[in-house]
């Protein structure tokens, strides 16, 4: 083989290595010309730009079209000739023919293609879907600022309340007037217990390790101290709260203290929501379990917001569900436990009429270790 030969097949070697090296990268790889042409590109440049066939000799204007956070299209020859140094951003969207749009982190890097001084010049650019990366990050900042608004009301509520007591204290109140505003820290206290208590079962819940200890549940009991629980809140409210259950129940075999949980949040939602009228807890035998009916003659849910009231955070827009307050986190956590349960559950529900959320819960073995996702 003659030295010039021997070099020959080294470069070739060469180029089979990059090539295997680049066709193996996970992110999206397309290196252009100084004119923006393509002239190399992997599988995974295929996938995420959604295109079949060659890219070769492809003016970058024609297949990458990105847009900014405020939808703004991008000129991408101007984006990629402004580059001298290997530039990145997490900003840019990449919009396709169907209309979806991804996330992309974009690494932009000036380079010598070829090799020596005869090689051209050009650029090679990286893509790499963030859609997923992205919408965690802005789940975990809606997460944030929920729960710190949410907190920041009632400590706000209870702090006030209670160096008020203090004050009326040293000033010789009525003992009442003391009692009174002590009562209104307390039902904040409450409130933010009730709030944590939420958020330790959400974080178990996705953690996918809670636990099931199934046990015999006597449903007339239960049912019977939820009414005890969640009368005084209905009464303060006016609303008359009624249990009817079915004499034949059996024992249901499943988790008391998440069989409870579902049920205290739909009874608790069912008096929140209702302005009038009642609330009222059925209990049914069905095939193999109970069936329990939440039944309120409350403000309703519209036919699209039925859709999203088991999604994280949601709430609705309606201005009596924004006069209360939540985190919008109660039924996604019941969705959560319902699982576990195996249960099902069910919405009827009339705007400005009333609600029926009805859970079917099956008796299930003893001690069963579930996942929940
Ligand atoms: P929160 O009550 O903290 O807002 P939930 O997850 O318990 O959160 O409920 C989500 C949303 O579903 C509520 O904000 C409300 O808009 C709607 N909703 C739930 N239960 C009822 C009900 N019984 N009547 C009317 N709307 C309801």
């Amino acid at each position: 083989m003659s030295a010039q030969q021997e070099t020959l097949a080294t470069a070739q070697l060469e180029h089979e290595r990059l090539t295997s090296l680049i066709s193996s990268m996970a992110d999206a790889v397309i290196a252009v010309d100084e004119d923006l042409k393509v002239v190399l590109y992997n599988g995974a440049a295929l996938n995420i730009l959604d295109v079949n066939g060659s890219l070769r000799g492809k003016s970058l204007k024609s297949i990458l079209h990105l847009f900014d956070q405020n939808t703004q299209a991008v000129n991408v020859t101007n984006l990629v000739k402004n580059v001298s140094i290997p530039t990145t951003s997490r900003d840019t969207l990449l919009h396709y023919d169907d209309g979806s749009v991804a996330n992309m982190y974009v690494s932009i890097a000036p380079v010598r293609l070829g090799y020596g001084e005869a090689g051209e010049s050009g650029y090679v650019i990286l893509l790499r879907d963030i859609t997923r990366e992205k919408s965690l990050e802005e789940e975990r900042d809606e997460f944030i600022s929920v729960v710190s608004h949410e907190l920041r009301t009632p400590i706000a509520i209870a702090e006030g309340n209670i160096s008020n007591a203090e004050f009326m204290s040293q000033k010789g109140a009525s003992l009442e007037q003391i009692v009174n505003a002590l009562h209104v820290a307390h039902e904040q206290v409450l409130f933010l217990a009730g709030l944590i208590n939420d958020l330790s079962t959400l974080s178990r819940a996705e953690r996918g390790t809670l636990h099931i200890e199934a046990e015999a549940i006597n449903v007339h009991e239960l049912c019977k101290e939820l009414v005890a629980t969640y009368l005084p809140e209905a009464q303060k409210k006016d609303l008359k709260f009624h249990l009817d259950l079915d004499p034949h129940l059996e024992v249901l075999n499943s988790s008391k203290l998440y069989v409870r949980e579902v049920l205290q949040n739909f009874i608790t939602n069912a008096i929140k929501y209702t302005e009038s009228g009642s609330v009222r807890l059925s209990a049914r035998q069905s095939t193999n379990g109970v069936k329990f009916f939440i039944t309120d003659t409350g403000i309703g849910i519209s036919k699209p917001d039925k859709e999203r009231v088991f999604d994280k955070f949601f709430r609705s827009e309606d201005f009596r569900t924004r006069a209360t307050s939540g985190t919008g986190l109660g039924l996604y956590v019941t969705m959560k436990l319902a699982r576990l349960l195996r249960a099902t559950i069910d919405i009827e529900s009339e705007l400005n009429k009333g609600s029926v959320f009805t859970i079917t819960i099956p008796s299930m073995g003893s001690s069963l270790e579930t996942k929940s996702r």
